[in-house]
């Protein structure tokens, strides 16, 4: 039946889905909300019940994380299907949907405020943007509060957290309240991770990072920053210091490099110091025209903050076309809107100089060719096609990798140097150990590293009662 109130394209949309549930299996918002949100059956809500659907807590409840999209056999792209009817929700004035997702999200997730600034993107929305704002910044003036924890709690085992990005805070939250003793090693003067390393301060602004913070430590949180685990403390003087389970997230810091001629000259920088470098404050100079090497977000990032920066002229050089890139397409869209320019099948093979600094870059054009081990088409170069490209900095994004030298030498990593768990509960092949985060799954996004901490946590719960118990069977014995 038509509906009045329901745009022709959603409906367009949403009837392509067979109910297939792969959108769901591979949801972490399901895993983490698990009796509150499902995108197949909110899909066929909106195309079964429609009005109804806008008025549902559940359309807030999609946090961009992009991963049903790549898997969805019919192509179909849950999040965006989500945003246009969120849009119309606002249009219509319909926004009891929305002040219900925010109380969920702040009974059911450690740092509901860090999810709605990163995730759930709210100033998507076209309409209202106000009425978000404002509930937004109630929810900051009353944060989540430490829950009270058992004066007597039976949990006495040290428990170590490496790294201060959101799946060490998630891991953290979870068992201070249960009771743990916990301590958090992280290598930056300030905790929080990407979140504010590199993380643009427009997307996340840093007082709702602190706020939630405070949170932790209000939960007695050791937080030992400016402690990196390999310089100034090892992983061997942690256990020995009676830490009896270790969550190692140290997420994905490493830039991957060009391996081009140039790659060592002044203004070629990579993105992540780059973006750090503009989160403190540092001084940054990168003359008139920028260009970033990739087609990831970390790209689309660096790309924008390029131009707030005060460069003329950004752009993007990235080896295969549109249709292959990482970036989140709505991120590409708003870069393109605010004027940073990309240029698609372009592959950079020397950055020139003059006098130590950049001058510009050598280019060759790419096409693409058979699928790789990607999935993707694999881009080759087209002989005879170099084209030379004046820039004044040139900035690399072209991935990241993770740091495991300072763990144990057998602890098992895959081909690629990602940690190898057990995806239930996070533990590593060691005993004791565990791991999460990006520095498992490859850069993901904060709700898969929240994910991560939280299913981590239970799992060192479980292990310590395990070890805890044997002892006292054997006390007894
Ligand atoms: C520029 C940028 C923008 C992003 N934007 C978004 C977004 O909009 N939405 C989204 O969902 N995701 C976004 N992400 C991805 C998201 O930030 C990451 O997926 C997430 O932070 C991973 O969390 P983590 O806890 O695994 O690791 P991280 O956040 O990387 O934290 C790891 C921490 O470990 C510390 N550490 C490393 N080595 C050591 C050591 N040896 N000893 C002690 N400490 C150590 C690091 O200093 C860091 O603080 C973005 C990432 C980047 C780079
Ligand atoms: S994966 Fe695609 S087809 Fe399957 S339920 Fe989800 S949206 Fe529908
Ligand atoms: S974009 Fe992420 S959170 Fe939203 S429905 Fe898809 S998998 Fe779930």
């Amino acid at each position: 039946m038509e509906s009045p109130i329901i745009p022709k394209v959603i409906r367009e949309k949403t009837k392509y889905c067979f109910e297939c549930g792969i959108c769901t299996a591979s949801c972490p918002m399901v895993e983490l909300l698990s009796t509150h949100y499902n995108p197949r059956s909110l899909l066929q809500k909106a195309l079964n019940e429609p009005e109804k659907t806008l008025d549902d807590d559940k359309l807030w409840l999609c946090a961009w994380c992009y991963k049903c999209y790549k898997r969805c056999p019919q192509g179909l792209k849950p999040p965006e299907i989500f945003q246009l009817l969120k849009n119309r929700a606002m249009k219509l004035g319909l926004f009891n949907g929305f002040k219900r997702a925010t109380s969920i999200m702040k009974e059911k997730v450690p740092f509901p405020l860090i999810c709605w600034y990163a995730c759930f993107h709210p100033e998507r929305a076209e309409i209202g943007d106000k009425k978000i704002t404002e509930v937004l910044k109630k929810l900051a003036k009353q944060p989540k509060l430490a829950k009270g924890i058992e004066e007597d709690s039976n949990h006495k085992d040290k428990v170590a957290i490496i790294g201060s990005g959101p799946a060490g805070l998630t891991a953290a939250s979870i068992l201070a309240e249960i009771g743990y003793p916990v301590t958090i090693f992280e290598a930056l003067p300030e905790a929080g991770g990407m979140l504010r390393k590199s993380m643009p301060k427009y997307r996340l602004p840093r007082k709702v990072l602190e706020s939630e913070i405070q949170r932790l430590r209000d939960l007695g949180v050791k937080l030992r920053t400016g402690t990196k685990v390999s310089k100034d403390i090892s992983f061997d003087e942690i256990k020995q210091d009676g830490y009896k389970a270790i969550f190692v997230a140290v997420g994905a810091h490493k830039s991957r490099k060009l391996g081009i001629e140039g790659e060592e000259l002044e203004r070629v920088v990579d993105a992540l110091d780059f973006l750090w470098k503009v989160n403190t404050q540092q001084q940054v100079n990168l003359g008139k025209k920028v260009g970033i090497i990739g087609g990831g977000n970390v790209a689309i990032d660096a790309a924008r903050t390029a131009l707030l920066q005060g460069a003329k002229e950004v752009i993007i050089l990235y080896r295969r076309s549109r249709e292959e890139m990482l970036a989140n397409p709505w991120e590409v869209a708003e870069a393109e809107k605010e004027g940073v320019k990309i240029k698609f099948l372009v592959t950079p093979v020397r950055i020139s100089e003059k006098e130590g600094r950049v001058q510009g870059l050598k280019c060759v054009r790419m096409k693409l060719g058979v699928l790789d081990e990607t999935g993707r088409k694999k881009p080759m170069p087209i002989e005879g096609s170099e084209f030379s490209l004046k820039l004044d900095t040139v900035i690399v994004a072209i991935g990241e990798t993770t740091e495991t030298t300072f763990l144990p030498e057998n602890l098992e990593v895959d081909k690629g140097g990602w940690v190898q768990v057990n995806p239930f509960t996070m533990e590593t092949n060691i005993a004791g150990v565990f791991a999460g985060g990006d520095m498992v799954t490859g850069p993901a996004t904060v709700i898969e590293a929240i994910l991560a901490g939280k299913k981590a946590a239970y799992s060192i719960n479980q292990y310590l009662t395990r070890i805890r118990k044997k002892e006292e069977n054997h006390c007894g014995d």
